[in-house]
């Protein structure tokens, strides 16, 4: 088999034929790796409490007009036992950046979901001090996701995302050094992006112990500063989608949901668009619903992925739900060091 040709920085603009070319090489990529499963995973969002204060998000502290939430265990694992849908083999667990949700919540609800089941479990809930993550770790948590949003440093002051790059890049290392999975990801789209710098974020996720890279497109969140920014285009994540899996055959890559939302989305293409160019995740929403409107990440307006979406959506693709879990696929296929390591800092 010939080797797979490198995406380019021209690949991410590219538009009509040299487009689709791009997205049905990226297409066979992922095909000829993972056949026609695609994990799915269910999200659970667990708190809408923050401490943090992203310009681009609308659960940041400074926000006063939502109403926030955290999940109640009981009702969450009552849920969770009983009613998740048989296609999930994955469950993932986010927050705002919480520790108190972390320890009251998410702990118990992994040890249990351990005990009863055997899902592949993944959280995503910002950076922590080290004895939480060693904590989320004994409880059975395998994969860790944090995003490094951009990697341009000076642009991730601006948007004021949490501390700086390079302690999250840090936290990101010792988790993978830790025995984690670690999956990240960034924002195309961003206010003050440069074409060079969405390039960086392909060179900055290849250098780094990553198992995983989502790209999410930009959505202008109501009551954030950058409410009346113009979103991301979907086209040009695309692009990013495809182009990363050609960079890294073996990674998973998410559908993302918010790929059905901004203009030019053209209803629910975008989501299906991203599985023909390389993403081979979805997610399917598991957060108990009269919660979901307290979780605006990135926006209240946001596009909900159900069971019934997640089925009628891999049928129309020709593809079906992979049969063992993302967790499973992973501690078959990637080697992490068994023992733990050093501690992270104090986040
Ligand atoms: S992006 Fe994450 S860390 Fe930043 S405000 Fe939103 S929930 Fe908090």
């Amino acid at each position: 088999m010939s080797p797979t040709p490198s995406p380019s920085p021209e690949d991410l603009s590219a538009r009509d034929q040299p487009q689709a070319a791009l997205h049905a090489r990226a297409g066979a990529v992922t095909r000829a790796r993972f056949g026609d499963e695609v994990f799915v995973r269910g999200v659970v969002e667990v708190s809408s409490f923050c401490r943090e204060d992203c310009d681009y998000c609308a659960m940041r502290r400074s926000n006063r007009r939502l109403a926030r939430f955290r999940a109640n265990r009981r009702q969450l694992e009552e849920w969770l036992l009983r009613h998740r849908p048989a296609e999930v083999t994955d469950l993932n667990f986010q927050a705002g950046e919480d520790p108190r949700v972390v320890e009251e919540v998410v702990l118990p609800l992994l040890a249990t979901l351990r005990r009863e089941t055997d899902l592949g479990l993944s959280v995503g809930l910002g950076t922590l001090e080290a004895p939480l993550y060693r904590a989320l770790r004994a409880a059975g948590a395998s994969v860790y996701i944090l995003k490094f949003e951009t990697a341009d440093p000076v642009h991730y002051r601006r948007l004021r995302a949490p501390g700086t790059l390079e302690e999250r890049l840090d936290h990101l290392r010792r988790l993978a050094a830790q025995g984690w999975f670690v999956s990240s990801g960034f924002i195309a789209g961003l206010p003050g992006e440069t074409p060079a710098g969405l390039w960086r974020n392909f060179e900055l996720a290849d250098s780094l112990p990553l198992c995983g890279c989502s790209v999410s497109p930009f959505v202008p969140g109501e009551d954030t500063p950058l409410g009346g920014a113009p979103a991301g285009d979907v086209e040009r994540v695309l692009n990013c989608i495809a182009a990363l899996r050609l960079m890294r055959p073996d990674w998973i890559i998410p559908a993302v949901s918010a790929l059905n939302l901004p203009p030019g989305a053209n209803g629910a293409e975008g989501y299906r668009r991203a599985l023909r160019a390389g993403a081979n995740l979805v997610t399917l929403n598991l957060t108990p619903p009269r919660l979901r409107a307290e979780y605006p990440i990135y926006t209240r307006h946001r596009y909900i992925v159900s069971e019934t979406y997640v089925r009628q959506t891999l049928a129309a693709e020709g593809l079906r739900p992979a049969r063992r879990g993302l967790v499973a696929h992973l501690e078959q296929h990637l080697r992490r060091p068994a023992a733990a390591p050093p501690a992270p800092a104090p986040a």
